[in-house]
């Protein structure tokens, strides 16, 4: 054949041949990478602003080390006000179905073995998570042809139960998620748990690093990267959830960080929980690396986040500690209990991307409106062409203007925390954010509600939460209650109960 003939047909294949081209040309490979625990302060990144809107830096951002969240965070967007629920699961099934907990009804953390609802929580409560055939944002996207991966923490059911596997929920394929919400251990010479007292949390599907010095975190990223290393093969889009079991308890030292704290001043929980985080954050390095390795950095959406307030061993649960300049930490009812870290970023940056044209991200921007975990649902089916069939009730809205870097006038600044449960750092109540202004509703008052039903906070003026309004500003707190209650009744939410089992709904002050 001669070269003339040779370019003729060549032409003539790729003109009639486009091959998987209409999915590789238009639509993005999706990441979603869900760190256990991590809240708004536990990273060397800051997150948090000034009165003028530029980013702060506070000492926990100088004990932490998260250069590859630095440099994720350089080529793209963070929010400074992104709200999750206070604990796990409810934080997963609101990213999986775009619904808030309140609608969704798995309120608390799903205790694996026992209905947790506590001694006057809800009794119909939605304990045993996601089921199969329900509808699923992984579930979604493998009907508009993705490869839907799932690697690390599930947490979507009890076990035994069909949320207890992730390819009942719209994952093709499942590593290392189960029913456990921590693992029995981070490490493999430990065999994640399998040889220790804490056997029935072990992390399943990784017996090939048994004994061996690999960390989980390190274990989970290998089988993460070879998973998406098998999709780009094969051609197919691919959608990742890589939900480490990192940062959450059991806070065992990850020796290839510990030489970095040793001479913080940190208690040792701390600097283990430190050696934690650095792990998390070279598993992302390391993904970013293969994913820039395989040429699909370009085409390739990354979403980052914690999926409730920090729970570093850092001091009292309602102070500011744990996630300082914030009050509070996971469970509680301040902003250091639900502000994690969120980072949206093209893996590598080219303007040139048709990809990256759709959803122009700025390079190291701020945005600093607030949004919450059920907004990726509809952020990630738009970007994906795909969509909820009707009659699934969405709570989240899309992203894809704050992503940009401008204001969205369209979205209301609310969130609903709804928590009926106990025992926890807050027992039984709810919060709801409108504009600057929070209350907290606690349906049995008690010291960590300062002895009343009622808190109500200024977050612009008070963003710390230390001023406690409700006694002296009425009106504002009248005009908040009625929201919050609305807010229930919208979402249709379950209530605490009294001693005869009857709902007990918030009530006016
Ligand atoms: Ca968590």
């Amino acid at each position: 054949m001669t070269i003339h003939r040779f370019i003729l047909l060549l032409l003539w294949l790729v003109a009639f041949f486009p091959g998987p081209a209409p999915f590789a040309a238009d639509r993005p490979n999706i990441v979603v990478f869900l760190v256990d625990d991590m809240g708004v302060m536990d990273t060397s990144v800051p997150f948090l602003t000034d009165e003028s809107g530029q980013p702060r830096r506070y000492p926990l951002n100088d004990f932490y080390r998260t250069p590859n969240m630095e440099r994720l965070a350089a080529g793209g967007i963070r929010f400074s006000q992104f709200c999750a629920m206070s604990v796990c699961s409810p934080t997963r099934i609101a990213i999986m179905t775009g619904q808030n907990a309140a609608r969704h009804r798995t309120t608390n953390w799903i205790n694996p073995d026992k209905n947790n609802a506590g001694p006057q929580g809800p009794p119909d409560w939605n304990w045993r998570g996601l089921k199969r055939g329900g509808v699923t944002l992984a579930g979604l996207l493998r009907d508009a042809g993705y490869r839907t991966i799932h690697v690390g923490k599930g947490h979507f059911g009890p076990r035994n139960a069909e949320g207890a596997d992730p390819r009942n929920l719209g994952f093709d394929i499942n590593v290392g998620g189960a029913s456990i919400g921590a693992p029995g251990s981070y490490y493999g010479q430990r065999s994640y748990g399998l040889s220790t007292q804490r056997s029935q949390a072990a992390v399943p599907h990784l017996e090939k690093y048994h004994g061996t010095e690999t960390f989980l975190t390190e274990a989970l990223t290998l089988e993460a990267n070879a998973r998406v290393s098998d999709a780009v093969k094969a051609g197919q889009p691919f959608f990742l959830y890589l939900a480490h079991y990192a940062v959450h308890a059991p806070f065992e030292p990850d020796p290839r960080f510990a030489a970095h704290y040793a001479d913080s001043g940190k208690p040792p929980s701390a600097q283990a929980f430190a050696t934690l985080i650095e792990g998390m954050d070279k598993s992302l390095g390391d993904l970013l690396g293969h994913l820039d390795k395989l040429g699909v950095a370009e085409s390739t959406l990354v979403f980052f986040l914690g999926d409730n307030g920090s729970d570093a061993p850092l001091g009292q649960p309602h102070e500011i500690a744990c996630a300082a300049p914030l009050r509070g930490k996971k469970g509680a009812h301040y902003e250091g209990g639900m502000r994690v870290p969120f980072i949206a970023a093209w893996a590598r940056a080219r303007a040139a991307d048709p990809r990256q044209k759709r959803l122009p991200i700025p390079a190291g921007a701020l945005q600093g409106q607030q949004a919450a975990v059920q907004d990726l649902f509809p952020t990630i089916l738009s970007l994906a062409g795909a969509k909820a069939p009707p009659g699934h009730v969405v709570d989240g809205l899309n992203l894809e203007v704050l992503l940009q870097g401008d204001p969205d006038r369209s979205r209301p600044e609310r969130f609903l925390m709804h928590y009926p449960h106990a025992p926890h750092r807050s027992d039984y109540w709810t919060s709801y954010r409108d504009g600057d202004w929070k209350v907290i509703y606690h349906y049995f008052p008690s010291a960590a509600s300062e002895g009343s039903h009622y808190q109500l906070f200024n977050l612009d003026t008070d963003p710390f939460e230390q001023a406690n309004l409700a006694a002296s500003n009425p009106a504002e707190l009248r005009r908040m209650m009625a929201g919050l209650i609305a807010a229930l009744e919208a979402h249709q939410a379950v209530y605490p109960v009294d001693q005869q089992r009857a709902p007990l709904k918030p009530k006016l002050p």
